[in-house]
C-alpha cells in the first residue's frame, strides 16, 4: 500500500508552494490529523505499523499526547496490547495518571510524525523512568530523514522530505511561482 497516496487523497500531504505559519516557504505541507480523523484510515495505518513492530514483541504502546494518541491506540489494538499516553504537565512529558508500566515491560513508542526525534526521545525517557524497557519506536511519517536515529529499532511507514526556505532564498519564489497558505480554501 502507498501510504503517501492515502495522505494525498485526504489532503494530509499537500504539494506545491506554501508559506508556513513560521513564515518559511516549503514545497509541501503535512497534516496527519487530516488522515487520522478517519477511523478506518487510522486503523489501516495502525495495523501496518503493528505488523512491522510485532517482531520486537512489545507488550504495551506509549505515545505522546496529543498527536500520537490516535495512532498509538490503533497500533495497540492491532497488537492486542494496552495503549498508554504521556502528556505535558508543567512543561514536562509525564505518564498520564492512572497508567502504569510494569518493571521490564516491553514498550513500543508510537508517534504520528517524527521530525527531529525530540518528542520520541522524550517519550522513550518517560517509559524508561516508569520502569519499562523500550524495544522500539514507530511513526507513520519520518520527515527527518537519515538524521533521525534512536538507540532502539525505528519503524516508519513513509519518508517525506519537505525542505523549508526563507522567502528571500526560496527557489519556487525565484521561479516566479505564487505562494499559498495551507488550509486556506483558495490554496
Ligand atoms: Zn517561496
Amino acid at each position: 500500500m502507498d501510504f503517501l497516496d492515502l495522505f494525498r487523497r485526504c489532503e494530509g500531504l499537500l504539494e506545491g508552494h506554501f508559506e508556513l505559519s513560521s513564515g518559511l516557504h516549503s514545497s509541501g505541507y503535512l497534516q496527519c490529523a487530516r488522515v487520522l480523523q478517519h477511523p478506518d484510515h487510522a486503523a489501516t495505518l495502525g495495523a501496518a505499523l503493528a505488523e512491522q513492530a510485532a517482531r520486537v514483541e512489545p507488550s504495551v504502546v506509549l505515545s505522546p499526547a496529543l498527536g500520537g494518541v490516535v495512532i498509538g491506540h490503533e497500533v495497540a489494538r492491532a497488537l492486542g496490547v494496552r495503549a498508554l499516553f504521556a502528556e505535558r504537565r508543567d512543561g514536562r512529558l509525564t505518564l498520564r495518571r492512572g497508567f502504569e508500566i510494569a518493571p521490564g515491560e516491553r514498550v513500543l513508542v508510537v508517534e504520528d510524525v517524527v521530525t527531529t526525534g525530540g518528542s520520541t526521545r522524550e517519550t522513550i525517557d518517560v517509559a524508561t523512568a516508569a520502569g519499562g524497557t523500550v524495544v522500539g519506536a514507530a511513526t507513520i511519517i519520518n520527515r527527518g530523514g537519515e538524521a533521525v536515529g534512536f538507540d532502539v529499532p525505528f519503524i516508519a511507514l513513509a519518508q517525506v522530505s519537505l525542505p523549508t526556505y526563507e522567502s528571500s532564498s526560496c527557489p519556487m519564489c525565484a521561479a516566479g511561482s505564487a505562494v499559498s497558505k495551507p488550509g486556506s480554501r483558495t490554496a
